[in-house]
């Protein structure tokens, strides 16, 4: 059978998907219900975003056993699967999992991708009061101004998802002028479009993101800074 992904909806897909309006959807013929006071509800709306009374933790739950793929994979694949017995029963242990590792609930978890982490950790073993003790830092450090990539970042240790303040224009500008244009690094001149602002000390090494800390850099020596 040839599926064209992108003309189907999960309501296609899901054997007696039905929209009840306020009292929410349910699929399966009952069996994945998610409704407010719906056991997936129940379980889960500390850690998840979305309405309850909508497709959201549907489509949410079927990109995580999707790995991040498009929702309808998963359901072209099952759509004649007796149950979604499977689905629910990973849709538990993504939420077990993240409740044993993080039991401290805060606002940003909404939006962390519980299941694409719980996909990649769950066979690791984690120490939940040492990561408290992290995620409490991380959380009151004003120049982490993503604070839902705060989970993601003490499992994989990759700051992007923290978006980590930038210098701002002026600073920029300020440093440029202290520098006299010259890359401290390669001791060239540039123009100012050809440079970038580098925290003399890293981020990670408690640096912050202070005049005092920016310096520019061309944008070779500050790429050949940041692979270290
Ligand atoms: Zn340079």
């Amino acid at each position: 059978m040839n599926i064209e992904l992108h003309e189907i909806a999960v309501r296609d897909l899901v054997a007696g998907y039905e929209d009840k309006g306020d009292e929410g959807v349910v699929g399966y013929g009952g069996k994945l219900d998610i409704r407010p006071g719906c056991a997936a509800y129940k379980i889960a709306s500390s850690y998840m975003d979305g309405s309850p009374i909508r497709q959201d933790y549907l489509e949410t739950a079927l990109r995580w056993i999707g790995n991040g793929a498009d929702p309808r994979f998963y359901m072209a694949l099952h759509q004649h699967d007796p149950n979604a017995n499977p689905l629910w029963l990973y849709f538990q242990q993504v939420v077990n999992w993240a409740k044993a590792t993080f039991p401290v609930v805060r606002a940003p978890m909404k939006k962390v991708p519980w299941g694409l982490l719980y996909n990649k950790f769950a066979e690791v073993p984690q120490d939940p009061k040492a990561l408290e003790a992290r995620v409490a830092k991380l959380v009151a450090d004003s120049d982490v101004q993503k604070k839902s990539g705060i989970w993601e970042y003490v499992l994989d240790g990759d700051e992007r998802h923290l978006g980590i303040r930038a210098f701002d224009d002026n600073t920029r500008l300020e440093a440029y002028e202290r520098q006299h244009g010259i890359c401290p690094l390669c001791s060239t001149h540039f123009e100012l479009s050809q440079m970038e602002a580098d925290h003399i000390t890293p981020w990670r090494d408690g640096g912050r993101t202070v005049p005092a800390n920016c310096q520019m850099l061309c944008k070779d020596c500050n790429r050949r800074k940041g692979a270290k």
